[in-house]
C-alpha cells in the first residue's frame, strides 16, 4: 500500500470513529468559484504529433527550479522504458506507450496538473493555500500550506505530491501553470513555449474544445472521438486528443461528475463537530503506530520461524 492509498484509510477509519460520514456537502470548489469556463484559458495536447523528446519536462524544470538544471539531463530517453509520476522536484512528466495500431510509432502522453474546473484540491485546502485564479489556474500560496496532505487525497488525479526533506516548512508541488512566471509576463506556460512540433495550443478553454472537435471531425481516422478533460471530473483546463481511448495512456477513467470526495466530507466534518485538527493527527499517529508496532511482530514471528 503506497503513503497515498495508506492515508486514504487512514483517514477514512478516523472519518468513520469520528461519525462525520454522513456530512452531505458539495463535493469540490462550487460552479461559481470556478467562474466562467468559457472565458479561462486552457491548453490543448495533440498526442498525435508528440514525438517523446522531453523538451518539456526541460522547460518546466528550468522555469520553476533553474538551480542545477541542464538540457543534457533529459536526453535519457531510458527513462521512458517505465511509466512515471509526477514527483516533489519534477512538476510534469512525458511517458509512452505501446501504439497497437502501429508498434513502430510509440504514443507520447505529457502529463501534469490538469487545472480542473472544480478543482478537489482547493475546496480540501483547509487554510486556503491552494486557489483557483479567475484565468483558471490553480495556484499554491507555500507560506499557507500547513503540510496536512489532503488535497493529495483529494485530487482525482493523484497529482499533488509532497516534500519531506525539511518537517518545519511543508511543500506541495504540482504544476502552477506558469502563473505567476509565464503567464503573469502575457506569455505561455514554459512547457508550451518550448515544444518542437507545437503538440500545445494555448487558448481560451471554449476555443480549444472547439478546435479539438474540429480536428477529430476533419481527421477521424487519426483522432479518437472524445476530448479528455472536456467533462471528466466538471471539465479540465488542460484538454487531449489522443488515437487512442485515453485511459490506455495512463489518463484515469473518472466520472464527469466531481466525485465525492472523502476528504472534503471529514475536513467539513471536523469543523462542523468541532473536532480539532490536532485530535485528528494524534489518531492517525496512533493508528501509525499500530501499524509499525504490528509489521514488527509479524517480522519477529518470520525470523523465529
Ligand atoms: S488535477 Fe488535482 S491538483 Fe490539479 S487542479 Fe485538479 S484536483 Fe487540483
Ligand atoms: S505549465 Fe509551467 S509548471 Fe505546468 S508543466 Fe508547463 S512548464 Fe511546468
Ligand atoms: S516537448 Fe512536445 S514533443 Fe517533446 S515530449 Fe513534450 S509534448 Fe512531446
Amino acid at each position: 500500500m503506497n503513503r497515498r492509498k495508506f492515508l486514504a484509510v487512514v483517514t477514512g477509519g478516523v472519518a468513520v470513529a469520528s461519525g462525520v460520514t454522513q456530512v452531505a456537502l458539495p463535493a469540490c470548489a462550487s460552479e461559481s468559484a470556478a467562474g466562467r469556463p468559457d472565458e479561462q484559458i486552457g491548453v490543448l495536447v495533440d498526442t498525435t504529433t508528440c514525438i517523446g523528446c522531453r523538451k518539456c519536462e526541460y522547460a518546466c524544470a528550468r522555469a520553476n527550479r533553474p538551480e542545477g538544471v541542464s538540457v543534457k539531463q533529459f536526453d535519457d530517453m531510458s527513462v521512458l522504458d517505465t511509466p512515471r509520476r509526477m514527483t516533489a522536484g519534477t512538476l510534469t512528466v512525458v511517458n509512452r506507450y505501446v501504439n497497437p495500431a502501429d508498434a513502430a510509432r510509440p504514443i507520447y502522453v505529457k502529463v501534469q496538473c490538469m487545472h480542473c474546473l472544480r478543482p478537489c484540491c482547493v475546496s480540501a485546502c483547509i487554510v486556503g493555500a491552494l486557489h483557483r485564479e479567475s484565468n483558471g489556474s490553480v495556484s499554491y500560496d507555500a507560506s499557507k500550506c500547513i503540510g496536512c496532505r489532503y488535497c493529495m487525497l483529494a485530487c482525482p488525479f493523484e497529482v499533488p505530491t509532497y516534500e519531506y526533506n525539511n518537517v518545519f516548512t511543508p511543500v506541495v508541488s504540482k504544476c502552477t501553470f506558469c502563473y505567476d512566471t509565464m503567464q503573469a509576463r502575457g506569455e505561455p506556460p514554459a512547457c508550451v513555449q518550448m515544444c518542437p512540433p507545437n503538440c500545445f495550443t494555448f487558448a481560451k478553454r471554449s476555443e480549444l474544445i472547439a478546435l479539438a472537435h474540429a480536428k477529430i471531425e476533419a481527421a477521424p481516422d487519426v483522432y479518437y472521438d472524445r476530448v479528455y478533460g472536456e467533462t471528466e471530473v466538471g471539465g479540465t483546463s488542460w484538454l487531449y486528443l489522443t488515437s487512442r481511448p485515453a485511459t490506455e495512456l495512463g489518463l484515469l477513467d473518472l466520472p464527469d461528475k466531481p466525485t465525492p470526495q472523502l476528504t472534503e466530507t471529514l475536513q467539513h466534518g471536523i469543523f462542523k463537530y468541532g473536532i480539532p485538527p490536532l485530535l485528528l493527527y494524534g489518531l492517525l499517529g496512533i493508528v501509525m503506530k499500530v501499524s509499525a508496532a504490528e509489521e514488527e511482530t509479524d517480522a519477529s514471528k518470520e525470523s523465529v520461524q
